[in-house]
């Protein structure tokens, strides 16, 4: 895998890399750099600022070599598309961020947000406590939630069981959440209208190239200024948002939902699943377990096991 490391270093070190390096110098140092250098498999650039980056298959070892000397806390391995997509301060701008939840459990829906937070709401967000949902607990999620609604503009889509059993043997599952994520995003560009994001950040869960031929098809896709990374709540408090807002509807969904089938659905894939699974089997066959649970998991056949 390509890997690629960028450490900040001192004057000094710079100086240090300067000569270290000179042997391996390219002829040709790109705009701003003090130098270009290929040493065996990696190559390094070297900023004037003291930004040095290392690329390739032994990036991570050669830029080892330096790591005591810089000023970044901890070596980052990414791969090297994360670190270029998103402009500088991108974190600043005026942006849809969308998300998704539901996708691993077994029981409860599939739901989508895509939320718009422009400039000015940023920190009035960050105020209320919005974070990357993991760092919150279930009840602070739904405590938050509302208060993100009254804040911002907002579009979200559930897709119940029943219908998500429905789509699942056509679409496989990341073709139905790009057509889930283009659908929140599109009708929440005509609820905003005319003012526009400066950029749209997805969460990413499939490559983009896929991502774009998914949608393709689609009545309206949404195809400009769109960006993807993992782990977007990290990098546009709008993901964040977004995330919230799934994980609430989700949990209130499946509280709901384990009203209605009068058993308690558990979150998750796990062994608790397959035994709720298997009451429900008892009771009423695939039928009455396809309006509460994903039945394409592995826990249906499990549960039938249970039932042996
Ligand atoms: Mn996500």
């Amino acid at each position: 895998m390509s890997q690629a490391i960028v450490l900040q270093v001192n004057k000094s070190v710079l100086e240090k890399m300067n000569n270290h390096y000179s042997p391996f110098k390219k002829e040709q140092a790109p705009p701003y750099t003090l130098f270009a250098a290929k040493k065996g498999t990696v190559t390094i650039t070297a900023y004037k600022s003291g930004k040095v980056l290392f690329q390739g298959p032994s990036a991570e070892k050669e830029a080892g070599n330096w790591q005591a000397s810089s000023s970044t806390p901890t070596a980052h391995s990414t791969d090297l598309k994360k670190k270029t997509t998103l402009p500088p301060n991108f974190s600043n701008w005026s942006v849809i961020g969308s998300d998704e939840v539901g996708n691993g459990s077994y029981f409860g829906p599939v739901t989508v947000c895509a939320a718009f937070v422009p400039r000015e709401k940023i920190h009035p967000l960050k105020k209320l406590g919005v974070k990357d949902s993991k760092l919150l607990t279930d009840s602070q999620i739904r405590l938050l939630a509302p208060k993100i609604e009254a804040l911002i503009d907002l579009r979200l889509l559930t897709v119940t069981p029943s219908k998500y059993n429905q789509i699942q043997p056509k679409y496989n599952v990341n073709h139905m959440k790009a057509v889930l994520h283009n659908q929140a995003i599109y009708l929440l560009l005509q609820q905003i209208a005319p003012t526009q994001p400066e950029g749209i950040l997805i969460d990413q869960f499939t490559p983009e190239k896929n991502y774009r031929r998914y949608i393709k098809t689609e009545v309206h896709p949404v195809t400009d200024n769109l960006y993807f990374t993992t782990k977007g709540e990290h990098y546009h408090i709008a993901v964040a948002a977004a995330s919230i807002i799934c994980r609430a509807a989700f949990l209130d969904s499946l509280e709901a939902l384990s009203l209605e089938a009068e058993f308690p659905l558990p979150s998750g894939a796990g062994s608790k699943s397959d035994a709720i699974a298997a009451k429900i089997l008892k009771k009423g066959g695939l039928e009455l377990l396809g309006k509460y649970a994903k039945l394409h998991f592995a826990n249906t056949e499990k549960a039938h096991k249970l039932n042996r």
